[in-house]
């Protein structure tokens, strides 16, 4: 392993490891910690998906430095530490208190926070965070419903989460290049630094400047001049990522749990080219008039040349009528486990290839059929790879968060495997 990434949400994870992929590292991503004693898998990078990022300062420290030792024990040279390039964060952490952590269990001397990545809107000039333009605390982000973002000055907000002095490496030096970086690093008497960023260039001079440290922090922008690093130290062989993944055989299903409005014009797309659809409804499922039996025969009756797509989705009207008459936390858990055990059927009769859309949707999946490990194959739409389990199930994975992807995901993802 040449690098040990620490996520502090899954998505994001999935995230990071597809920079990684298309820098042409082999990724794997586990979900959760690991297990004691349980032995990494053999990638280039490993990617531990965590879910601390809104909880206590000491879980997430706790279960970070656990996520770092296992990654170090497997012969991980560097860690990276990655969360939202909105820094979502509190005044009482997450980002400081497991940044201040790994710095002291590393015995690193210093480390930079970037969760820059003006490709996506993400830039960082004097130390403030801009989101689409608009300072972090005039951004959406202001009203987040856990972590309100009041103050667009990253090195002032981070200061207020960690015991070390934060620095700044201004737009000046970074546009210099590496070895102006470098050098900053080098005189910096602050353990922390914040650094500017407003161009994709720019992230690549804080990668190549990155080389050295034993921790770098940041979004997954800041992942991208990686590989280069490890690559130029001929530590990287050059690899056919394509060969690296190999599908499963077996028939492919599509089950979409999210009501976003990019999963909803999926839906149509793929009715209008002719996928079969059977749509389930949370009610139904409660009176017993739609149950995982009658969804596993209508897809082994409808397995042919397109895949047989299940979805709940439906429009804001209609599900917030189901939700009256059931409440809202209950026709969610009716419909995600009933596409939990979908899946978990599904895959004992062979399935190959499966697609989910929705966050949540895709977290019970993937927990129903007992999936710890996915190894990162090629991206579908932008943040959306294939991924294929390592362990549990052979079956090749899409696992869409509700809003992403183009009209024609369903029918692309497919394509690509096919
Ligand atoms: P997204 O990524 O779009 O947020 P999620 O899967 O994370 O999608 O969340 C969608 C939530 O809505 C899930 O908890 C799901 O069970 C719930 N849901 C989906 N369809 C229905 C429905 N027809 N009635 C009630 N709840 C639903």
């Amino acid at each position: 392993m040449l690098l040990g990434c620490i996520a502090d949400d899954l998505t994001g994870a999935t995230d990071l490891s597809l920079m990684f992929v298309r820098g042409g590292m082999h990724t794997v991503q586990v979900i959760g910690l690991p297990e004691k004693g349980q032995s990494l898998p053999d990638a280039d990078v490993v990617v531990i998906a965590l879910k601390s990022r809104s909880n206590s300062p000491e879980e997430a420290v706790s279960w970070s430095l656990a996520a770092c030792d296992a990654l170090v024990e497997a012969g991980a040279k560097q860690i990276f530490f990655k969360y939202c390039s909105t820094f979502d964060s509190t005044p009482k952490g997450n980002i400081g208190p497991v940044t201040d952590a790994l710095i002291d269990r590393l015995g690193a001397c210093l480390t930079i926070a970037c969760p820059a990545f003006p490709e996506t809107g993400r830039s960082i000039y004097q130390g403030n965070l801009f989101v689409n333009g608009v300072p972090l605390n005039e951004s959406p982000l202001k009203d987040h419903p856990l972590n309100p973002m009041m103050d667009s000055n990253l090195v002032r907000v981070l200061s207020e989460q960690t015991k070390y002095p934060v620095g700044l490496v201004p737009y000046e030096v970074v546009d210099a290049g590496p070895a102006a970086i470098e050098q900053e690093f080098q005189s910096s008497v602050e353990k922390i630094l914040i650094v500017d960023s407003i161009t994709n260039e720019h992230l690549f001079s804080i990668g190549r400047a990155c080389r050295d440290l034993k921790l770098i922090t940041g979004g997954s922008g800041i992942a991208m001049g990686l590989p280069d690093n490890f690559r130029n130290a001929g530590l990287l062989k050059k690899q056919d990522m394509s060969v690296i993944f190999e599908t499963p055989s077996g028939p492919a299903v599509i089950l979409a749990g999210s009501c976003s409005a990019a999963t909803l014009g999926q839906i149509e797309h793929a009715k209008l080219s002719g996928f079969p659809t059977r749509q389930i409804d949370a009610l139904e499922i409660a009176n017993g008039l739609e149950t995982v039996e009658a969804i596993v025969t209508w897809v082994s009756e409808n397995s042919g040349n397109k895949a047989p797509l299940i979805y709940s989705s439906g429009p804001p009207e209609q599900i917030a009528e189901v939700q009256k008459k059931l409440g809202r936390e209950k026709a969610g858990a009716l419909v995600e486990e009933t596409f939990a055990e979908v899946a978990a059927e599904l895959s004992k009769a062979g399935l190959g290839q499966l697609i989910v859309a929705g966050g949540e949707t895709s977290g019970a999946v993937v927990s129903a059929l007992g999936i710890n490990l996915l190894e990162i194959g090629p991206e579908i739409d932008p943040g959306v790879p294939w991924t294929r389990a390592l362990d549990g199930v052979d079956l090749a994975l899409a696992l869409k968060s509700g809003n992403f992807g183009a009209e024609d995901f369903f029918e692309k993802a497919l394509e690509m495997l096919a």
